[in-house]
């Protein structure tokens, strides 16, 4: 039988509940449980592709086409095992899955309540993953922070389910802040006392608190948080601030967290964690023989949760690389043909990142001609690809009103196009292009190159495509299409012939790194930027 973990959060958001959740589920994984984390949401967006990232940050996609919260990033990027659309749930389809049945007459007669409606569709979604009999533990991990109305809903079903389910069978961990109070030289504990009292109130007992802290907890403080909150003082764990979200797993298991959730969860703690693959990344990240300056290009990045899953993967691929990647975030709206060389030459590698609507295009177009004619590594994720074909058009190819439908529809050179398929879509939820597709490389290709294959399967999320009108002149130029995809044809990869590192991708390659997989395009752009600094180091001392 599949045993519950739900994680919980009191005092504040932010504490991370992700990262708790994806570092005990690491942890169980290493002494050989198969795990897997869900996440449920209480807000009404169905989900949260519609969200502006400045709202929520990056909307990270599934490979079965799921948009859902970027915490389901750190559980892959954890666990290394693929997620799905059953993974992340929020309050808008429980509410549509109760009102559409509603509708259908499945609860002729019945006044349509919160309790038991809503809670009885919220806690068969808790138990959906739990069917097939794959997985010997489930982490819930519920968004918001306790106190909060939107979230009771979820906490009365984890209450009905704990009693349901038994007490070895299902248990919470409520992740809770101890701030320190720099006046009085002292760790407080009240705020956690009420946050406990608040999941009381509802009939949920905390079984494990996780104390957030600047400060190591002494015992006494343990022993207080424990009296209490009616935990047991071991059960009191400290969760000090680390300086990278890799180092939680460790932290986690020094404080002895498996041990006590597989304690109480009546499960077996004999095998040690085999950590050890996590420890060499780590090392390589803590001790690297050199570094790179990478400029990150984007129109939101005041926020650094809106490109989560780049900024991660570089960190993944800088551990291969033994490299430090130092990435410099710089709006595109701050770019223009004066500035241009003053703001990035300096730079070994350029990303332009992936994004929607005009909102500082043309700097990434000029960005991008300065990589290109700078021979300065360039990397292009989805929009920052669409950027690179619009720029060659009309640097290269002389189509000066080159461009992408989605900036100028009626240009006479759309040379990135709303793809069929997408001209009948009128509904903007869930409807891009979304999930996992196969693309064959071309042999010999930078690309093929680079992955050590012919077919890979990368994730998407976009609108528009490369026209293919225009794939013989770009190629007469010297930009070749080094990835297609099979069946339809969409070009998912460009790169140029005579340059040291240049391309493009259609997909999102940063949504599949994790660490114990960094993805090869990441690590393989790092070893160029690392290649071009070298060179350039060499010629200044010549
Ligand atoms: N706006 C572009 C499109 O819809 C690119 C999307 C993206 O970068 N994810 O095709």
């Amino acid at each position: 039988m599949t045993k519950y973990i739900f994680v919980t959060g009191g005092v504040t958001s932010s504490l991370g509940k992700g990262i708790l959740a994806a570092s005990l589920a690491k942890l169980l994984q290493a002494r050989g449980y198969s795990v897997t984390i869900q996440k449920f949401d209480p807000y009404i967006n169905i989900d949260p592709g519609t969200l502006n990232p400045y709202e929520h940050g990056e909307c990270y996609v599934t490979a079965d086409g799921a948009e859902t919260d970027l915490d389901l990033g750190h559980y892959e990027r954890f666990l290394n095992i693929a997620t799905s659309q059953a993974n992340n749930v929020t309050t808008g389809r429980i509410y549509q899955t109760v009102i559409d049945k509603e509708r259908e007459g499945a609860y002729l007669g019945k006044t349509v309540q919160v309790i038991p409606h809503i809670t009885d569709e919220i806690k068969r979604r808790m138990k959906l993953l739990a069917e097939n009999g794959k997985y010997d533990i489930l982490i819930t991990e519920i968004g918001g922070t306790t106190g909060d109305i939107e979230s009771l809903p979820y906490l009365e079903a984890v209450r009905q389910l704990k009693w349901e389910l038994g007490p070895s069978n299902a248990i919470v961990i409520h992740l809770t802040l101890i701030p320190f109070l720099k006046a009085a030289k002292e760790l407080k504990t009240k705020p956690t006392q009420h946050s406990v009292k608040t999941m009381l109130e509802i009939g949920v007992q905390p079984d494990i608190l996780v104390c957030r802290t600047e400060k190591h907890l002494n015992q006494d403080v343990r022993r207080k948080i424990a009296l209490f909150c009616n935990v047991n003082q071991n059960a009191v764990i400290e969760a000090i601030d680390v300086d990278t979200i890799y180092e939680v797993p460790l932290v986690m298991l020094k404080e002895k967290l498996d041990r006590i959730t597989l304690a109480k969860l009546k499960l077996s703690a004999k095998t040690e964690p085999d950590m050890d693959r996590w420890k060499d990344f780590l090392t390589n990240i803590h001790h690297p023989t050199n570094e790179v300056r990478i400029g990150l290009i984007g129109k939101y990045v005041e926020l650094q949760d809106a490109y989560k899953s780049i900024h991660e993967a570089f960190i993944h691929g800088g551990s291969v690389n033994g490299c430090k990647v130092n990435v410099e975030s710089i709006h595109s709206q701050d770019i223009d043909p004066q500035n241009v060389a003053e703001k990035l030459q300096h730079l070994d590698g350029i990303l332009v990142a992936p994004g929607f609507g005009e909102r500082g295009i043309e700097g990434k177009i000029t960005a991008i001609r300065y990589a290109r004619e700078n021979n300065i590594p360039f990397f292009g994720i989805c929009l920052g690809m669409q950027c690179a074909v619009v720029e060659f058009g009309r640097n290269v190819l002389g189509i000066k009103d080159a461009n992408s439908a989605e900036f100028s529809p009626k240009t006479q050179n759309p040379v990135i196009d709303l793809m069929e398929e997408q001209k009948k879509v009128v509904q903007k939820g869930g409807t891009m292009r979304l999930g996992a597709y196969p693309c064959r490389l071309k042999k010999g290709s930078k690309a093929a190159q680079i992955y050590q294959k012919t077919t890979i399967q990368e994730r998407h999320r976009h609108r528009y495509e490369f026209n293919n009108k225009y794939l013989k002149p770009y190629a007469r130029h010297g930009m070749i299409a080094s990835g297609i995809n099979p069946k339809t044809n969409l070009v998912e990869i460009i790169e140029l012939k005579d340059h040291a590192w240049f391309v493009g991708v259609q997909f999102h390659p940063e949504l599949k790194s994790t660490v114990e997989n960094p993805h090869p395009l990441f690590s393989k752009f790092i070893t160029a930027a690392l290649d071009q600094k070298i060179a350039k180091e060499y010629l200044v001392k010549q």
